[in-house]
């Protein structure tokens, strides 16, 4: 299904359509980028750029080399998301071409003003982090890991802003734009409905679970986002695409959308299940459930077992089954 053309260049079953695989320094191993080329009037275009360290600099420009294609060739570039191990060479490409640079809104800050952006997001999840137990040090920790993740990102300009319903020409064909927040609340898919090809960047990932993240909401006055919710709605709603291939953000392309999707589902309202067992025997805090469900977590772990954990008792409180009650400005969660 991914014919190789060298190390870090793969043939896709579309014609034109080439995935670029990069090494990452994080858990998650490596991640793609897709090229597609000209075609008529549409433009030569990235679609993500890898997390910029100077491996996958060499591994996508290999990549790219492999189509006869250099940065400053790229004449549009669209992140499909905020996280660090997609929109790394940006800025490069940005300042090397006349790329036009294609995000959703919400992905805006983060690649315009990445640094104030993560602080902002820093300070909006400390107070949910204390409500939840977690120690000072803990989060600390998990400031550290966000830093770290910030020192890749160099400010790059977004010129055209993508949202559900838009259409972008690829490859001479129409590609719907649907806005799948759930992973991250700016994550776009595209779906060219001829072929039945999805790119489907982290919401649809074959091997892997995408953890829906927490992150502030759009302005100040709305409540916290919930986006296990979102993520479980938004997979129902792409599972109803009559999907051939879908090629994702990391990992094998998922050829049968509907199952996975289902086994997904599946997967979540047993985590749940497990997490309501745990709020009957006791109140608990978020911290003490991470660490009865995930013992041997390491700490770049810990943010995204916060924030799976969240979005499960999110997802119980949904349906009625739990509760907290408040103690010291701490929520302790109980079985309802
Ligand atoms: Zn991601």
């Amino acid at each position: 299904m991914l014919t190789e053309i060298n190390a870090h260049c793969y043939e896709t079953r579309l014609s034109g359509l080439y995935a670029i695989t990069m090494p990452t320094p994080f858990p998650v191993g490596d991640v793609f980028a897709y090229l597609a080329l000209g075609k008529g009037s549409a433009p030569l275009t990235l679609i993500d750029c890898g997390v910029r360290t100077d491996e996958a600099r060499a591994a996508l420009q290999a990549g790219l080399a492999a189509c006869g294609v250099a940065f400053r060739d790229i004449e549009r570039l669209i992140i499909t998301h905020h996280h660090t191990d997609h929109l790394g060479f940006a800025a490069e490409i940005a300042a090397e071409s006349d790329a036009e640079i294609c995000a959703h809104q919400l992905c805006r800050p983060w690649l315009e003003q990445p640094e104030p952006t993560r602080r902002a997001f820093d300070a909006y999840l400390r107070p949910i982090f204390r409500q939840g137990g977690v120690p000072e040090e803990v989060i600390a920790g998990i400031e550290r890991i966000s830093a770290y993740l910030g020192s890749f990102v160099q400010p790059a300009r977004v010129t055209r802003t993508l949202a559900e319903g838009d259409q972008v020409e690829l490859l001479g064909k129409v590609w719907q734009v649907y806005h799948t927040k759930g992973h991250a609340g700016d994550l776009l898919c595209l779906y060219e409905p001829e072929s039945r090809v999805l790119l489907s960047s982290d919401h649809l990932l074959r091997d892997i679970s995408s953890n829906p993240l927490l992150e502030p909401p759009e302005a100040p006055d709305q409540p916290r986002p919930q986006r296990l919710l979102d993520y479980l709605a938004e997979l129902q709603r792409i599972a109803q695409l009559d999907i051939q291939v879908a090629y994702p953000g990391h990992g094998a392309p998922v050829t049968n959308v509907p199952q996975l999707v289902e086994g997904r589902l599946a997967m979540h309202a047993e985590r749940a299940e497990r997490l309501r067992a745990l709020c009957a025997e006791q109140p608990r805090t978020l911290y003490e459930l991470v660490q009865l469900l995930f013992p041997h977590l390491r700490q770049p772990e810990m943010f995204l077992a916060l924030s799976e954990v969240l979005g499960h008792l999110d997802l119980l409180v949904r349906d009625g089954k739990a509760f907290a009650e408040w103690r010291d400005g701490v929520a302790y969660w109980q079985a309802a």
